[in-house]
């Protein structure tokens, strides 16, 4: 919804845009630049059980599509995240707790190789990551990521939670990279973002070329 409205006001901006330029061109005034809207910052947060390499390649990829990316230092779990069994973190707990250290300008994605959770279809859901819709902070992890190609899988989820933070809800679009996985790995389905998801994120600043 915010993010009809802000594509509504977006819209009205250039109309007005452009009839300010006409009515400049006439008084002979050159028509001033748009104003340049500030990028926020992607921090990735890496855990301290992610290995370095898988960190790199994420920021890597994610570099040539956005252009304010940055790595803090490997943090460890928050103390509450972890479920009742103990046998995984709750990706909602993750996120909250991202979130609440996360500086204004700024947005955090946390990565892990470690199982999250969250509560779906049974209260203890394993997923491969979650994120706020819209909000600044999400988390993906690799551990139910599998094949040679699990860490360009483990990119797609990461720009998949990083869509929603941007706003973007799921997508019933087949192979856009914001359909839901309804528990399923089908990321190597999942080619890009499709147009009306792309038109999004590029207003918010990312580039595809
Ligand atoms: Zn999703
Ligand atoms: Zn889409």
């Amino acid at each position: 919804m915010k993010t009809l409205l802000y594509l509504a006001i977006a819209i009205l901006f250039s109309a007005c845009n452009q009839s300010h330029n006409k009515d400049s061109a006439k008084n002979s005034n050159p028509p001033s630049p748009p104003p340049k809207k500030k990028l926020v910052v992607i921090a990735i947060q890496p855990f301290v059980d992610m290995p370095k390499e898988n960190v790199d390649y994420v920021a890597q990829c994610l570099k040539k599509m956005y252009a304010n990316v940055i790595i803090n230092k490997p943090i460890e779990f928050p103390k509450n995240s972890l479920n009742q069994a103990k046998t995984r973190h709750r990706a909602d707990s993750i996120i909250k707790f991202l979130s609440a250290q996360t500086k204004p300008g700024y947005l955090t994605i946390g990565l892990t190789k470690g199982d999250i959770s969250t509560t779906k279809n049974t209260p203890d859901w394993g997923v491969m990551g979650l994120g706020y819709c819209p909000g600044k902070s999400c988390i993906a992890s690799s551990f139910r990521l599998h094949g040679k190609n699990k860490m360009e899988k483990l990119f797609k989820v990461a720009i998949h939670e990083l869509g929603h933070t941007q706003g973007l809800p799921h997508c019933s679009v087949n192979d856009c990279l914001m359909h839901d996985a309804e528990g399923k790995d089908r990321l190597d389905q999942e080619k890009e973002f499709c147009k009306k998801c792309k038109s999004v994120l590029i207003n918010a600043g990312w580039t595809f070329n």
